[in-house]
């Protein structure tokens, strides 16, 4: 479950000197290219819960705890950016038009599934994610990579370390997850925390499940009451990131709370979806 150690393992930089010292190494890009992977080997788990620990919720697919009311960092309000489009009167963005086009927005869930052959064809490395999961799954499509790893520096020069530990799944991949939890769980429950093959947003290569050491990397609703949740939740749109599955929407995206599920969209869609608090599907206004 532990990251190995190394110097890049966050979880050794406990004091705040070394702490900072470490984010400080970050940011200057001196250590840890292959951050989280630091030499590691892939001690790939079992592939049934794979892509996660086993014992955790594999995404998508959280556990099925409550979700404490502690996620007000995703709740802070609208940035005062003034960008172009924002109203200046309120300080508000106004909404960004939106390119049906845009290979960014792509909406994925139980009712827009992706067929089994789609695969994005620009999937790059993540640098930075906790070394004990598939290594099959640290790849995200360039543009959300590149994003991840500023989202990650930036955190780390605020002393906290967020982590992939799950980003792109393939069909074949959530097949077998899918199966797995059928057969423990049965598939009415199975569908209120996994996704279906073909309707999970991780086959995408657009999202990633993170985490940290203050939840020991696991995926767990607590994080949002976690300084590295609060930051995420208040920080992502910056970097074009939202939180996907967000609380009191489950009934519009069809998934619980997953503080730690984070989708790409390009920063200006983030910056919007994070000012009104609405999801990818509102956003889009495709809510069938
Ligand atoms: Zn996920």
């Amino acid at each position: 479950m532990k990251i190995k150690e190394n110097l890049c393992r966050p979880g050794g930089c406990e004091s705040g000197v070394l702490r900072r010292l470490w984010a400080l190494a970050l940011a200057g890009l001196l250590v840890c290219a292959p951050l989280a992977g630091c030499g590691s080997t892939d001690a790939a788990k079992d592939m049934g819960d794979s892509g996660e620990l086993a014992g955790e919720p594999a995404d998508g697919e959280a556990e099925g705890d409550t979700a404490s009311d502690g996620a007000d960092g995703a709740q802070s309000g609208a940035n005062g950016s003034d960008a172009d489009g924002s109203n200046a009167e309120a300080g508000r963005l106004s909404k960004p038009e939106i390119d049906p086009d845009d290979p960014y927005l792509l909406l994925v869930n139980k009712t827009h599934p992706l067929d089994d052959t789609y695969k994005p064809d620009d999937l790059a490395d993540i640098k930075y994610f906790a070394a004990d999961r598939d290594a099959a799954a640290r790849y995200m499509r360039k543009e959300a990579a590149e994003h991840f790893h500023q989202l990650s520096e930036a955190a780390a020069v605020e002393g906290h370390e967020i982590v992939i530990t799950t980003a792109y799944r393939s069909y074949g991949f959530q097949s077998v997850l899918w199966n797995n939890y059928v057969e423990k769980h049965g598939e009415a429950e199975a569908n209120t925390f996994s996704a279906r093959p073909g309707q999970s947003e991780h086959q995408t290569g657009l999202c990633t499940d993170v985490s940290s050491p203050s939840v020991n990397y696991q995926l767990t609703t607590d994080y949002a009451d976690t300084e590295e949740g609060r930051w995420l939740a208040e920080h992502c749109h910056e970097y074009g990131f939202i939180i996907r599955f967000p609380l009191g929407k489950e009934e519009i995206t069809g998934y619980q709370y997953e503080p730690w599920h984070i989708r790409y969209v390009g920063t200006e869609a983030a910056a919007y979806i994070h000012q009104e608090q609405i999801t990818l599907e509102e956003y889009l206004n495709v809510l069938d």
